[in-house]
């Protein structure tokens, strides 16, 4: 920091209009901030988009010596420099994509107390010489960004993150302050505790972002159904859209393109080059829609984003929260659309199962997509839902302003149809060890002679052709929410589906099974194709 005169509250506010030429603080940002200024360590949650930058840069302009700040962001690093430079704060960074010439000159600026601010990505901190670096100059806080990476659930950095737990001990007074947008308690518990950060005073901002209307419809034609949505609801508008796979971001963006909507693709297959010059694309224009994986997004900046689409399900409720949450930072109407469907949950377990990591991690990963599923099948207010899951209160009349509020979805007793599918998948396990998935049984109880259906004899089978009352998409519809509700899994690479323990209480008319009805006629099927 520059200063080394006593600190006044004032200075904090002066401090923010000069360098940042902001005339207010937001929420809880000068409560950190006063409480950082003054020494203390803090952890704090904010949602993206909250604000959370200031907290640690104001403190570091503010009190003698540099602020450190721990970012796995690497690639965000020069922007993020650049961007205080050119507000006149003296900010550097070191990290693996400078040359020696380069670091040396900052570790120089940094040992001369000519920095305000020093961006460290978490594994340098794992290097003697870092330390040694560190123990050398004048430092005024930790600020340790992104720090639910400390968190068990396998993040790419958590070694690193794990380390810094030695801060507290090597730098006993200087501050230390956690930030993070994922608020869940276990997280918020984690940090503290690897962290080890037990006297810090906590901030937890409000999750609610009012402004967004959250959507979530059943996945019948998703790319016509994206373009119904984009053009009645946000034509020229700027907005993003999440695609699990880079072939199909791909292809989407294609679409869009091809039917008059202006898109580009963003993934990580893309050279760097291209990835640069589409992301600077959509930061200076008005009304471009990326295509992207979630690749795309972490540290962008935009005010004006109207939409965030998912045309696949998110992994996790978190995931889908800083996602749909870059949408309307500037607090104008924007809406957080998804389509998701039977494909996405068969598709997601799968993926789970043959996916790296040890039971535990398993377990973990289903737990996350449970949570997304019931996000996705809830008949309450979506926004209560979510606020839920982060551990906070909503208004328990309803916001008014997702699509389960605006229009009640009706429920149905699909106790029978439940038991149709189960009774078809206990007949299908019997057999010979064959494994069998959704089709399959839709086409069985729809009584389909296909070629699949007579090459096994299904067609004998007692529940062949007893399912004729509801449509094929009724039906998936049906399977969807069986497997949302846990009363049926899938297994292995192919997505056979099987019972689960609890399967058996339906079987057993133990148990009835409310179900969400579906729309009978999808109304994307109203905009053709290609176009
Ligand atoms: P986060 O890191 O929590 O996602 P940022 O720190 O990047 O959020 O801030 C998000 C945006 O809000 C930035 O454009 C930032 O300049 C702006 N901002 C932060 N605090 C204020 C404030 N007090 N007044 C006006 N704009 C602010
Ligand atoms: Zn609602």
């Amino acid at each position: 920091g520059v200063a080394e005169m006593p600190v006044t509250e004032n200075e904090t506010l002066q401090t923010l209009r000069r360098v940042f030429g902001y005339d207010a603080f937001r929420g809880e940002q000068e409560a950190v901030i006063e409480h950082v200024v003054a020494g203390g360590d803090a952890v704090v949650l904010m949602p993206t988009g909250g604000g959370k930058s200031l907290c640690y840069q104001i403190p570091s302009l503010v009190r003698p010596g540099t602020g450190i700040v721990i970012s796995p962001l690497i690639a965000l690093m020069q922007d993020q420099v650049d961007a205080l430079r050119a507000l006149g704060v003296r900010a550097g960074f070191v990290n693996s994509t400078q040359d020696f010439d380069e670091r040396r000159t900052v570790e120089a600026e940094f040992l001369a107390g000519e920095l305000d601010l020093l961006y460290l990505a978490p594994e340098r901190l794992r290097l003697e010489s870092t330390l040694d670096l560190l123990s050398r100059g004048k430092i005024a806080l930790f600020a340790i960004d992104e720090a639910h990476c400390v968190s068990q659930w396998g993040h790419d950095f958590r070694p690193d993150y794990l380390a810094l737990s030695l801060l507290g001990e090597r730098w006993p007074d200087v501050p230390r302050v956690a930030l993070t947008a994922t608020a869940t308690r276990a997280t918020h518990q984690e940090i503290t505790q690897r962290l080890n950060l037990p006297r810090a005073r906590h901030f937890v901002a409000g999750f609610d972002r009012p402004n967004i209307q959250y959507r979530i419809v059943p996945k019948t034609d998703p790319k016509n159904q994206l373009l119904r949505f984009l053009r009645e609801e946000h034509p020229g508008d700027a907005g993003i859209v999440y695609c699990l796979s880079r072939n199909s971001v791909e292809k989407t963006a294609e679409f869009l393109t091809r039917n008059g909507i202006e898109a580009v693709p963003y993934h990580a297959g893309l050279d760097a080059g291209t990835r640069a010059a589409h992301q600077a694309r959509f930061l200076r224009e008005d009304g471009l829609v990326v295509v992207a994986t979630i690749a795309f997004g972490m540290g962008i900046d935009k005010p004006d984003v109207r939409f965030v689409a998912h045309l696949d399900l998110p992994k996790s409720v978190e995931g889908y929260y800083q996602e749909t949450g870059r949408a309307g930072r500037d607090g104008l109407p924007s809406t957080a659309w998804m389509a998701y469907g039977l494909n996405d949950v068969v598709q997601q377990r799968k993926l789970i199962q043959s996916g790296e990591g040890d039971e535990a991690h398993r377990r973990r990963a289903q737990a996350h997509l449970d949570a997304m599923l019931a996000l996705c099948e809830t008949v309450q207010c979506r926004r209560a839902h979510l606020l839920a899951y982060f551990g906070q209160e909503a208004d328990p009349a309803g916001c008014g302003n997702c699509d389960t509020c605006l229009a009640p979805p009706e429920t149905w007793d699909g106790t029978v149809a439940a038991q149709k599918v189960l009774s078809t998948v206990v007949r299908l396990q019997r057999e010979r060890g064959q494994k069998f998935g959704a089709g399959q049984i839709i086409d069985i109880l729809l009584g389909r002679r296909t070629a699949k259906v007579i090459q096994f004899d299904h067609d004998q089978l007692s529940v062949f052709g007893v399912g004729q009352e509801l449509t094929e998409g009724e039906w998936r519809g049906v399977v969807r929410q069986l497997l949302a509700q846990g009363l049926l899994a899938v297994e292995g690479e192919y997505g056979t589906l099987v019972l689960t323990e609890t399967s058996a209480s339906v079987l057993r008319r133990e148990r009835e099974v409310p179900l969400r009805k579906e729309p009978r006629k999808p109304a994307a099927a109203r905009v053709s194709a290609g176009a």
